[in-house]
């Protein structure tokens, strides 16, 4: 008879004796505190005094609700048909970018570092980028390279432009292969400057070597998301533009890449902007932006050089926001909005009377993007949600000023207090010094909902710990109502936990 296999995950392996008298070992080796200290430091960083320091800290910073530059130029490369990312820069940071990004959309996700190591620092970075291009393309055959840096290569000034000109002068690459390229430095900015610096390097690129005449314009409209990590709403936004009818072309279009069926065999590239697609998209009517605060120099540039009407809005989350984006394509297109999307409308705003009774007066605090945390706010003041902390790490004094007056809009925001360039941590003293009903942000948030035992509303990124939640679209009419799904009903999970007697009800 064979062996039933037994294999326990870390939830219930490190409960054997074994590991729990090594954890207690390895406490004596390290001259630990005593629990009881523990406990005593851990009650002293939920007080007023403690808050006071922590919002007095200036040169630490404490789990960011942000990532590096880089990362977003990664995502951006990944947006374009047979584009490989190329880092510029050391193993260590791509792994992070490829598995914050693995973890996230559960894909393989096809990058490639100049493996740059200590002498690279010392002498300089270009025989890795240039060996690195010659690699890459022999090896993984992609139509274009997309070239961003890590912080080594920026510490050290490698100059991005020089170095490849002398990889064509080399013959490593042909004069007219594309390798875009965008100086990518994390010291400064975030996730969204590296996707904007990228995407703008990728269509000037693309778009200034092409002879086409810019100021013949076509009926097309061009559709930039953003830095939007859910492939649910790609779906979500050429679904309405579909029932509209419209003639359309989306820049840097990763959802495919990032969600590519299992049918048994690995492809490098899955889907994304044609190349020959973005010189074309120059002579669009206008383009149409999803996320104003990752694409303001795309978006300038577009403007200024493709000499188009272009149109900014932030994530689209709620019935204000859908109504705004369905009257600018209606602009845009010079098409009538659809009979259907009405219909869609009229049922979101019943789902949400349905559901206000439990969500109604609900305090809440939240942590993201810029453009997604202006969406979530507009959302929760439709249905009386009262958003309380908001923190936005990479939030700009734009930023602060438009959420500001939003908030002001609503007598449910009048308690709102923004907080932009402050961490996880010092939303973690807000939530015992000023407590609210729950949280929304990404997984690394789980940690303060647990400290503050309040539910988390998982939106945004990364999210780890729950699956495909990116697959479900938080933009649009049809968005809304996902995002009033999860948090009525993680309010509801949360009131069952409670509950008891005749309150542990089954209708709700
Ligand atoms: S912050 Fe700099 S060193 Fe750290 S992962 Fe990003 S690029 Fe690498």
């Amino acid at each position: 008879m064979t062996k039933k296999l037994e294999l326990k995950d870390h939830n219930t392996l490190f409960k054997d004796q074994k590991y729990i008298d090594q954890a207690e070992n390895k406490k004596i080796f390290e001259t630990a505190c005593s629990t009881e200290e523990v406990e005593k430091i851990k009650d002293y960083t939920k007080t007023e005094e403690y808050k006071e320091k922590n919002f007095a800290r200036t040169d630490l910073v404490i789990n960011p609700a942000k990532a590096c530059q880089p990362l977003g130029a990664v995502l951006a490369g990944l947006g374009f048909e047979k584009t490989l990312p190329f880092v510029q820069g050391s193993q260590g940071c791509v792994s992070y970018f490829r598995s914050h990004f693995a973890r996230h959309f559960r894909e393989p996700v096809p990058t490639v570092s100049s493996s740059m190591t200590e002498d690279g620092a010392v002498f300089g970075g270009m025989r890795n980028l240039i060996d690195g291009l010659e690699n890459c393309t022999k090896m993984y055959k992609p139509e274009m390279v997309a070239v961003s840096t890590t912080c080594m290569a920026e510490v050290i000034g490698d100059d991005l432009q020089a170095f490849i000109g002398n990889a064509r002068s080399e013959g490593v690459i042909s004069e007219d292969f594309p390798v875009p390229f965008a100086h990518t430095p994390s010291f400064v900015g975030s996730h969204l400057t590296g996707y904007d610096s990228m995407l703008k390097a990728i269509l000037s690129n693309l778009s200034e070597k092409a002879t086409i005449d810019k100021e013949v314009k076509t009926e097309k409209i061009n559709i930039i998301h953003g830095f939007d990590t859910y492939t649910g709403n790609f779906s979500e936004m050429k679904r309405i533009l579909d029932l509209f009818g419209a003639d359309y072309t989306y820049l840097c279009d990763y959802s495919e890449n990032l969600d590519s069926p299992a049918d048994g065999e690995y492809k490098y590239y899955y889907g994304g902007t044609k190349l020959d697609e973005v010189p074309k998209a120059a002579q669009a009517q206008g383009t149409l932006s999803l996320q104003k605060y990752s694409t303001k120099k795309t978006m300038k540039y577009i403007e200024k050089k493709w000499k188009q009407s272009v149109s900014v809005s932030s994530t689209p989350i709620g019935i204000t926001k859908t109504d705004e984006l369905v009257k600018t394509i209606s602009e845009m297109t010079g098409l009538p909005i659809p009979e259907e999307l009405k219909l869609e409308r009229g049922r979101i705003v019943d789902a949400m009377t349905d559901s206000h009774t439990y969500v109604h007066g609900k305090r809440v605090a939240m942590a993201g993007d810029p453009d997604l945390l202006l969406g979530l706010i507009s959302f929760c003041l439709e249905v009386g949600i009262e958003p309380v902390h908001i923190v936005c790490t990479n939030g700009d004094k734009k930023f602060l000023e438009e959420a500001e007056t939003l908030l002001a809009s609503s007598p449910y925001g009048l308690d709102a207090k923004v907080y932009i360039g402050k961490d996880l941590w010092h939303l973690r003293s807000l939530l015992f010094t000023d407590p609210v009903d729950f949280v929304i942000g990404s997984t690394h948030m789980k940690f303060n909902a647990k400290d503050a035992d309040i539910p988390l509303v998982r939106i945004g990124f990364p999210i780890f710990d729950r699956h495909h939640m990116h697959r479900y679209p938080i933009i649009g009419y049809q968005g809304t109502l996902n995002v009033l799904t999860l948090i009525v009903n993680t309010l509801l999970d949360n009131m069952d936990k409670d509950a008891d007697g005749f309150n542990y009800d089954v209708v709700r």
